[in-house]
């Protein structure tokens, strides 16, 4: 594959995501490596956590990235929400609808399951490829956990691959445990991945015709 982390350098990337912390665990050793880049971070649910909604946006201000939430149901049931209704709220919290690099969630999600992953990819492919977003290229996190046998880890053979440096990692981990909260027992706090993977695209077509081989794969 063509991309590299130098590729992404001094560009304008769009990091689309369900909740927040989402961000941090699949992408926020990249999101730090590259400080320079013009970063906006959207999260489609929480908007109302009165927990959350602070803490997304000190995660922001560390990531140097500007960004907004938006207030999709994430109740237990998860029930399936309407992707109209996911690609609207998208388009409401982004201020632009050109990027360089946008990066979401993979439609097989990063872990054994939710739902709400697996939406905001088939969304944002969506506006993709009816051109309501634009962009260079698209980065699907790439991670999972053997049908949940073990915590999310990378998978090996993605387009890109990006190691993170202790002092990013820490950082990283940082953010998940002080800035979010979390319990270093927690989930999250054991799952903050230390190497970060990525599905790479240059247009949703591409995209779609991974997901459909792999599909029939299975
Ligand atoms: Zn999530």
């Amino acid at each position: 594959m063509e991309f590299s982390l130098n590729s992404i350098k001094h560009s304008k990337c769009a990091v689309i995501v369900a909740h927040p912390d989402d961000e941090t665990l699949w992408a926020g050793g990249t999101i730090l490596m590259n400080p320079d880049n013009e970063w906006t971070i959207i999260s489609t649910c929480r908007k109302h956590d009165p927990d959350r909604n602070p803490r997304y946006y000190a995660a922001l201000k560390i990531l140097n990235a500007t960004g907004d939430m938006g207030n999709l149901d994430d109740g237990p049931e998860q029930n399936p929400l309407e992707k109209r209704d996911v690609e609207t709220t998208i388009l409401s919290l982004l201020k632009k609808t050109d990027y360089d690099l946008i990066m979401t969630h993979s439609t097989q999600g990063e872990y054994t399951r939710h739902r709400r992953h697996e939406e905001v990819a088939e969304a944002v492919l969506g506006l993709i490829e009816s051109k309501r977003l634009t962009a260079k290229s698209l980065w699907m996190f790439a991670y999972e956990d053997g049908g949940r046998e073990y915590l999310p880890k990378p998978i090996k053979h993605a387009d890109q691959f990006v190691f993170l440096p202790q002092d990013i990692w820490n950082k990283k981990y940082q953010i998940v445990t002080e800035t979010y909260g979390f319990h270093q027992e927690s989930w999250e706090s054991r799952a903050t991945p230390r190497k970060e993977a990525f599905w790479a695209f240059h247009s949703a077509g591409g995209a779609k015709k991974w997901i459909q081989e792999r599909s029939s794969v299975k």
